[in-house]
């Protein structure tokens, strides 16, 4: 399986290249080059497998000859070992037609750990066959730097930095990375918002003078091989609800699109899905971009659901890439429109094909509270916040078929975000017994201003160089 870059003026890739790269070298995000496909009758023989089974079997097409199906197994049992539950990604019911999908049982409670657990091992066996360091940059609306520094911490041959926006995070979310004192993990707290932080992280991966020097590697989503595994968990939900006979909706919590992107993924392999319903909150420039074609990003505002406060969604290229019949001309010349003037008008076509399989809504604070509350009276079920917005978007949606059921990924554990759901239905839920003793641990970070020369003097002088 080769990749290529949706800008089209990148050199293609392996599963492995791409696996160890950052952004592709004209700014892009690397995309398989075809969907790999599975026929009703191989999906249908999917149906009572294991979970780590069902993952080496949906992602081999992807990793190709980078991994033999029995290394992949090894990988995949090893990763999905790590999860408090027996069944890696528990579906619930909540009533005739609602059920949850309960993504947070991994070691940070949160669903980034689906991927990222995998992720840590592929760099290591992927570092191992080479004499080479990796330095991974990233930035954090809280989870995907909990999720990656578990993953990576203590490892050889790999250095991480991870940035968050300062006074942005929970508390639990924050202590989650900044106890971990493993000398490899650098903890950074910028001044601004999330996206003010990935703007610099993206900034780094276009500089040649750090990437010649480092092997830049990334953790968010525009790494290939996260969304990839979280390809695993669409197909996972709907066998368990009579996939491939019956079709199934899925309504998901987004905010850079990766999520909601594996589940389009998941679509275009052979997964009968009728529906894919992106839910946002009030920073809802997904919502306005598949309803009017108006993608065009305001500023950022502060809400319950952190990880979904982002008005820049970087794996939106991927769907408009597709979406334009994997034009890369066009791509380039939207995105560089995008990036100098925040604003990007979706062509016809892109939106006739969203629209076949996407629509999308919008849940203000007051409705995501009514969303907790409905779920703790009518089904004893405490929801996270951005757990919430999903399952608001799911029970507010219409014209799906009677016979289709409809999932909410389940993204997090209410528990990191106790004081949102505390102020929702007046419990407080209790931290799993696995975090331990989080709030009596020695916390580190740094606090720099989050311009963009200022990190990068901070990298430059803590990292590892490659050894080629
Ligand atoms: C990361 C995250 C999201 C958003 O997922 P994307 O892949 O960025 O769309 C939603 N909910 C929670 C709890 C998250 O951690």
């Amino acid at each position: 399986m080769k990749y290529v870059s949706t800008r089209g003026n990148a050199p293609a890739l392996d599963f492995e290249g791409v696996t160890l790269a950052g952004l592709a070298s004209d700014g892009g995000l690397y995309v398989p080059e075809a969907w790999p496909r599975f026929t009703h009758d191989a999906i249908a023989a999917m149906a009572g497998m294991s979970y780590a089974e069902l993952a080496q079997r949906v992602m081999q097409p992807f990793v190709g000859d980078c991994l033999t199906p029995d290394r992949l197994l090894e990988l995949t049992t090893l990763a999905y070992g790590r999860f408090s539950h027996a069944a890696v990604t528990p579906l619930k019911q909540l009533d005739e037609r609602q059920w949850l999908l309960e993504l947070f049982h991994g070691p940070t409670l949160a669903f980034k750990d689906v991927a990222l657990q995998l992720l840590g091992l592929l760099f290591e066996e992927f570092l191992g066959r080479r004499d080479d360091h990796l330095t991974i940059v990233g930035a954090t609306s809280g989870d995907t730097g909990s999720a990656a520094i578990d993953a990576v911490a203590g490892r050889a041959k790999v250095d991480i930095f991870m940035l968050h926006p300062h006074g942005r995070v929970s508390d639990v979310q924050r202590r989650q990375m900044t106890t971990v004192l493993a000398p490899n993990v650098h903890n950074i707290a910028i001044d601004g918002s999330f996206d003010d932080a990935q703007a610099t992280v993206k900034r780094m991966f276009n500089d040649a003078a750090v990437t010649g020097r480092f092997g830049i590697a990334a953790v968010n989503s525009i790494n290939w091989a996260r969304l990839m595994a979280q390809v695993v968990y669409y197909f996972a939900a709907a066998l368990q609800l009579g996939a491939p006979q019956r079709k199934v909706a899925f309504a998901v919590p987004t905010g850079n699109f990766g999520d909601v992107f594996a589940g389009y993924v998941a679509a275009q392999m052979g997964l009968p899905i009728e529906r894919l319903i992106v839910a946002t909150n009030i920073n809802d420039i997904l919502h306005r971009a598949l309803s009017s074609g108006d993608y065009s990003a305001g500023s950022v505002t502060p809400t319950a659901a952190p990880s979904m406060d982002i008005q820049v969604s970087s794996n939106f290229e991927r769907l408009l890439f597709d979406a334009a019949g994997r034009d890369a001309t066009l791509i380039a010349t939207q995105m560089k429109a995008f990036e100098a003037d925040k604003v990007l008008q979706l062509t016809n076509a892109q939106r006739a094909h969203m629209g076949h399989l996407f629509t999308s809504a919008r849940t203000t604070a007051e409705a995501m509270i009514a969303s907790q509350r409905w779920a703790f009276d009518a089904c004893g079920e405490v929801l996270d916040p951005h757990t919430a917005i999903g399952l608001d978007a799911a029970r507010a949606a219409t014209g799906l078929p009677a016979d289709v059921p409809v999932v909410t990924l389940a993204t997090a554990h209410p528990a990191k975000f106790g004081d949102a759901v505390q102020a929702a239905i007046g419990q407080r839920p209790v931290l799993p017994e696995r975090v331990g003793d989080l709030f009596d641990r020695e916390e580190r970070y740094d606090r720099l201003p989050g311009d963009y020369e200022g990190l990068r003097d901070y990298i430059i002088t803590r990292a590892t160089p490659r050894h080629v």
